[in-house]
């Protein structure tokens, strides 16, 4: 067993966290990630109304015993979002663990620390990172490069963010970005980290809510088959590299400032749904990380995470420790 700080402070098995994902953090997943001894994770604007995640908070409680949260990620949408409502949506379910993202979460910390919620903060830099400490979240998740969805613009991978945050932090920390397999984990707690943040890894297992012909498409994807799109919109995202996002990184690359209105019609999360529903690969979007070069097969959640733990085990007692004894 791995005991780490965020094992402890979340009431978990292993320390192993299911990364907030648009569409595809619904109670299926979140509940076979938590009973597997995770954490899992619904993602708060996937459901169309706050009124909605509060039912999607009692069927993931309908689906396991075990401890879940929920990601609520504050970033440029098309439509306007009602956060705070989703936020109380969040606090009236009796959830225990909030991870936010995208923006300072210090408007919504009053909320939900009086509840007694446990904060996440997702950072993609150190200077989040210390910010998110010093506003009282009670740990973050530090976002590398490498991340499916938004890593920001600084562009620095997790062997420079980990170091830098166990230095420099006190409350823990978990990794996120290029995280798939137990070499991913023991390397994550040799840089300081207190565990790992996985999203397209969950992406790739069988009670991940999409259509089986994504999830091949990454198992069969290297590492280069991801592309950073909207960089010209200071809101970089990396995705799987289909024909929608050469097509995004076209009207991009042409003189002049981009417009967003240009690419609303290719990028919108509503066909981002129907790719994930019908498998039609190109009809829109979808985040996925670098780490779809390390992803092979499809397990299902229990399988996944006893592999990634017994692997991280085994090269943490075997070869790291017959490496220092040579
Ligand atoms: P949406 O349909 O509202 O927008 C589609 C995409 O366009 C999103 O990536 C959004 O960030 C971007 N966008 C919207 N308006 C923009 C603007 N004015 N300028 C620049 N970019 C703009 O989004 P959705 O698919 O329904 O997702 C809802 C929210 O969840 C969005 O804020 C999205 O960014 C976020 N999200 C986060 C992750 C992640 O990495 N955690 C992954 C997927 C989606």
């Amino acid at each position: 067993m791995i005991k780490t700080r965020i094992t402890e402070m979340l009431g978990i098995d292993h320390p192993v966290v299911q990364g907030g994902m648009q569409w595809v953090g619904r109670a299926e997943l979140a509940a076979a990630v938590s009973n597997a001894g995770g954490l899992g994770i619904l993602t708060a604007l996937t459901q169309p109304t706050p009124e909605a995640l509060g039912k999607e908070i009692a069927r993931c409680r309908d689906m396991t015993d075990k401890p879940f949260a929920v990601n609520l990620t504050i970033l440029p949408t098309i439509k306007p979002v009602p956060y705070e409502e989703y936020a109380q949506a969040i606090v009236d379910s009796d959830v225990k663990t909030v991870e936010t993202a995208g923006r300072n979460p210090e408007p919504f910390l009053p909320l939900f620390k009086s509840a007694g919620i446990k904060v996440i903060h997702k950072c993609t830099s150190i200077r989040h990172s210390l910010k998110a400490e010093r506003i009282g979240c009670d740990a973050v998740s530090v976002d590398g490069f490498e991340c499916a969805g938004h890593p920001g613009e600084d562009d620095v991978t997790n062997l420079i963010l980990l170091p830098l945050a166990a230095q420099r932090l006190k409350i823990p920390f978990i990794a996120s970005g290029g995280l798939g397999d137990g070499r991913g984990l023991a390397a994550a707690l040799a840089l300081g980290a207190d565990g790992i943040n996985m999203g397209t890894r969950f992406m790739v297992t069988e009670e991940a809510p999409i259509h089986e012909k994504v999830k091949r498409a990454m198992v069969d994807a290297s590492e280069l088959d991801t592309a950073l799109i909207y960089r010209s919109l200071n809101n970089t995202a990396r995705v799987f590299k289909n024909s929608i996002a050469e097509q995004v990184l076209q009207i991009e690359s042409q003189p002049g400032a981009t417009k967003f209105e240009d690419i609303q019609p290719l990028v919108q999360g509503a066909k981002g749904k129907e790719l994930f529903e019908e498998g039609d690969l190109d009809r829109g979007i979808w985040s996925a990380g670098m780490v779809v070069g390390l992803i092979n097969d499809i397990p299902s959640c229990a399988e996944l995470v006893q592999r990634i733990v017994a692997d991280a085990e085994e090269i943490i007692n075997e070869r790291l420790a017959k490496v220092v004894q040579a």
